[in-house]
């Protein structure tokens, strides 16, 4: 992590075989938006999601036969699962004895107190870490009405805060803790509260974001500034797409601030009355064609030799185009010149061969 972003100490607490919290990488997970009974169909999708870099997956547990899946999801999928549950105690019960790594559950909302300690004490014989997560769609009525009706980040606060009573009364502390609201003011607001107030590892995101073009700003200015500021220990980015597309949003923005490496970054030109090369389609190609290398390298794709070359120092490997042809450089030194039909494969052979 660069010096500049100071992240607060938080608890460690383990999910599965990762750690969230302390001095733990921030993680990224994601949701399958399969239906969870469909055992085949949410491996496939866990699949594509563990390549595409998910560290820990949480998919929707809304009824018995969801939950009796659990298990068999489990044994086939490499990363910790998180069984994300509404009020129903015999759900997590299930959840539980099917072996989850994570519950998201809210206490407050289970029921009586008997039922609440079932859930709790099973969570703790089995070391399973509880997430509370306190949407700005569901805040409890009493906190509403203190709040003149009005969702705000003190009532979101307010409501979490419950939460974590409940379950610190059972001396339960395995705690990880969400406040998501669909715009980042309110977001952002209620995490730095809720960071003064406790220690607990905390789970990022902005819900509802929206599609893929909006909900990656809003999660990139959101949970960016809150990484930023040195808050949050896992992330998840909500899109209205399909999930791949968070993980690789989320690694984007854990990549932008330096605070987690992971494959190559191709930062481009913005392209100008210099450019002599088909800029934006090369830079593309590259960008899909180091997607799944696994070297944590700079490439840098600038469209003409006068300033491209200078510009792109502080690459690790750069292609710059001129006219026709295209010059390969290495952290700042021209290589050669290609001619643009040998652009890619010459780049190609660079990279592949970069220590
Ligand atoms: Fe323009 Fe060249 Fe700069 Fe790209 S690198 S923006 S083409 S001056």
């Amino acid at each position: 992590m660069r010096d500049m972003i100071k992240r607060r100490k938080t608890r460690k607490i383990e999910i599965g075989k990762i750690f969230i919290g302390g001095d733990a990488p921030v993680a990224v997970q994601s949701m399958a938006n399969t239906k969870t009974a469909d055992v085949a169909g949410t491996v496939a999708q866990i699949k594509r999601l563990e390549k595409a870099g998910c560290e820990i997956i949480r998919v929707a547990v809304p009824d018995m036969a969801a939950a009796k899946a659990l298990g068999k999801i489990k044994s086939k999928i490499n990363i910790p699962l998180v069984a994300d549950i509404h009020f129903a105690y015999q759900l997590a019960l299930e959840a539980v004895k099917q072996g989850v790594d994570k519950l998201r559950i809210n206490p407050g909302n289970i029921g009586s107190q008997d039922k609440v300690e079932r859930v709790v004490k099973a969570c703790q014989k089995k070391k399973i870490p509880i997430r509370i997560g306190v949407n700005a769609g569901s805040l409890e009525k009493d906190i509403l009405a203190k709040h003149k009706d009005k969702v705000t980040a003190a009532g979101m606060v307010e409501s979490a805060m419950r939460h974590i009573r409940i379950l610190e009364k059972l001396k339960f502390r395995d705690i990880a803790v969400s406040l998501k609201a669909s715009d980042i003011e309110r977001t952002v607001e209620s995490y730095k509260l809720l960071n003064r107030k406790v220690g607990y590892p905390l789970h990022l995101g902005i819900t509802e974001a929206g599609t893929i073009f909006r909900g990656t700003i809003m999660s990139s200015v959101g949970i960016g500034h809150l990484l930023y500021s040195g808050i949050g220990d896992t992330i998840r980015i909500s899109l209205t797409a399909d999930p791949v597309e968070e993980v690789k949003v989320a690694w984007e923005i854990l990549r932008s601030l330096g605070i987690r490496k992971k494959g190559v970054t191709v930062t481009s030109c913005p392209t100008c009355g210099r450019t002599e090369i088909d800029l934006i389609r090369l830079a593309c190609q590259v960008e899909k064609l180091v997607a799944d290398v696994e070297k944590d390298i700079h490439v840098a794709v600038m469209g003409c030799i006068v300033n491209g070359p200078g510009e792109a120092r502080e690459a690790d490997l750069a292609v710059v185009g001129g006219k026709g042809v295209g010059l390969i450089c290495k952290k700042g030194v021209i290589l050669r010149k290609v001619e643009e039909k040998n652009i890619l494969k010459e780049f190609m052979k660079e990279l592949n061969n970069f220590k």
